[in-house]
């Protein structure tokens, strides 16, 4: 299949204890294409609270039986799911594009997402031998052995923007952990990530891994407050967060939450800046048309390095083409939905408003296109007032605000004047200068000289500070969240 030839329309289905099947009442929503939305791309089941109930209950069913087996036989089954999971390069290339058509981002990035979601489970399963590993805290006064156990049933919600990555932070922890799930997709992104997890689930016991779509307002609440569910790992906005953390409040749940971020970067007087680094920092706040958690979100520039800074931005975007992201030649599809359309282009609109200069990047090469679909240039906010919208709030999108310094002090300050604190970068030929300057910053990840997923390194944890977030994901810390602490205590020299 090239170009944009048209592609059939997709029907996934819910998957319950083992089966795949409909919604309780039979009812299904369509998903539109964003760079054509008139292009219906396939339909997804709209789940009920009754089809919630069904899948808590059925991995509460599979719990014991999960549960129970050890470590290294989660991970055999972890590492066998992985190869199928890149078994096959046809599916893979169907569900990339079916992707990239529901979303919007362009086949080279889905295919990224699908195709690299094996190393997360490999990488899950590797921590096997680690986790089946107790504490001993020996006497006096007593012997204590200080063992895990997986909580139960884990609700695992993911976002639109990079369902299958986030997806990987979170499943094969849980599953690795002992634990079983229900996973609920988002509504904007539920085509490919439901039959990537039919896959999954399918190559595991019934009711290990089920998964429901639908919409927030049916089934988000009925998963969250289910009485069977132990434990909630949520990725998404701060308010969808907040409202989360207080419904899980009524059960005491345990709840992570991945939530937005207002990411700086941070060029430093004696920062590299050649065309490689013009790249990265491009791919940085640009990636996925800027819908990415870690995007730079505030490009903070020493005074002395502003121009050269703000001309290498401007060649390096002005080299981009925006439009349908099946096109082998686009770099910038359009964004995710209506809603997040216009959220990044009233924040463009109230930055030229008041007077910041803008500069829109970029080639178009099918202006009508652009017109229809839920596109916007790259562009570039020029020296904006600190209080404006796309410097105090997340914009998630392709617009990226660049602010001159003249003191690390200063940039420290302006950086941390945030709510969110997810990640952060520092750009300097010094190793110390950016050590030093990262301690500095409220940011749960801190890269050096790059910024965003292709230079995150999966096996350190990963979350926010302050509203961007509670607990982490990935890493160690991110697979014994999915975990509760016991301690086995017994009188000094008997139980050791
Ligand atoms: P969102 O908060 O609208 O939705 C996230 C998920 O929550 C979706 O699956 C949605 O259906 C579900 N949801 C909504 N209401 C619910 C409810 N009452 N109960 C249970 N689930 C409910 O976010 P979004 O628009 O899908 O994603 C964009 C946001 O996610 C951005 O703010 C972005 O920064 C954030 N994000 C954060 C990270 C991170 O790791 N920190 C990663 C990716 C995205």
């Amino acid at each position: 299949m090239g170009g944009t030839a048209p592609d059939r329309e997709v029907e996934t289905d819910l998957f319950i204890d083992g089966h795949r099947c409909r919604s309780s009442n039979g009812n299904r929503y369509r998903l539109h294409n964003p760079a054509r939305p008139d292009e219906i791309v396939g339909s997804a089941p709209a789940a009920t609270a009754e089809d919630v109930d069904r899948a808590v209950k059925a991995a509460h069913a599979a719990f014991p039986d999960w549960s129970s087996r050890s470590y290294e036989e989660r991970a055999a089954l972890l590492r066998s799911v992985a190869a199928q999971l890149v078994a096959d390069t046809e599916d893979i290339a169907f569900r990339s594009r079916l992707f990239c058509r529901e979303h919007g981002k362009i086949l080279k990035e889905t295919m990224l997402e699908i195709s690299r979601l094996d190393l997360r489970f490999r990488q899950s399963a590797d921590y096997a031998e680690r986790l089946s590993k107790d504490e001993v805290i020996a006497g006096p006064p007593f012997d204590t052995i200080v063992t895990r156990q997986p909580r139960g049933v884990a609700a695992l919600i993911v976002p639109w923007n990079w369902p299958l990555s986030i997806l990987g932070a979170k499943l094969p922890q849980a599953l690795v952990a002992g634990n079983t799930v229900v996973v609920k997709p988002s509504r904007n992104a539920a085509l490919a990530p439901s039959l990537t997890l039919s896959k999954i689930a399918s190559l595991l016991p019934p009711g290990v891994v089920n998964f429901v779509t639908g919409a927030a307002s049916e089934i988000g609440d009925p998963l969250v407050s289910h009485e069977l569910v132990r434990y909630v790992n949520f990725t998404g906005s701060i308010d969808v967060g907040r409202h989360i953390m207080k419904l899980a409040a009524d059960n005491i749940t345990p709840v992570t939450l991945e939530l937005g971020g207002n990411d700086p970067a941070i060029i430093c007087h004696d920062a590299e800046l050649n065309e490689a680094a013009f790249s990265r920092l491009y791919l940085g706040a640009f990636m996925s048309s800027g819908q990415v958690c870690m995007a730079i979100k505030r490009l903070f520039v020493h005074r002395s390095r502003y121009d050269e800074t703000v001309d290498g931005m401007t060649r390096v975007c002005n080299t981009k083409t925006v439009g349908d992201g099946l096109l082998p030649e686009t770099d910038i599809g359009p964004l995710n939905n209506a809603g997040q359309h216009r959220i990044v282009t009233d924040m463009i609109a109230q930055a030229k408003a008041s007077g910041a200069e803008l500069r829109e990047c970029g080639e178009v090469p099918d202006m009508e296109l652009y017109r229809k679909g839920y596109f916007q240039k790259p562009a570039l906010v020029l020296d904006p007032e600190p209080d404006l919208d796309i410097v105090r709030e997340e914009q998630f999108g392709p617009a990226l605000p660049i602010i001159a310094f003249d003191s690390e002090d200063e940039v420290i300050a302006k950086a941390n004047d945030s709510r969110f604190g997810l990640c952060s970068s520092v750009w300097t030929r010094d190793r110390d200068r950016a050590v030093a300057l990262s301690r500095r910053l409220e940011a749960g990840y801190t890269y050096l000289n790059a910024h965003g997923p292709m230079a995150q390194d999966g096996r350190g944890p990963f979350g926010g500070f302050k509203q961007s977030g509670i607990g982490r994901n990935l890493g160690y810390e991110g697979v014994i969240q999915f975990q509760e602490y016991h301690s086995i205590s017994g009188p000094e020299g008997w139980l050791l």
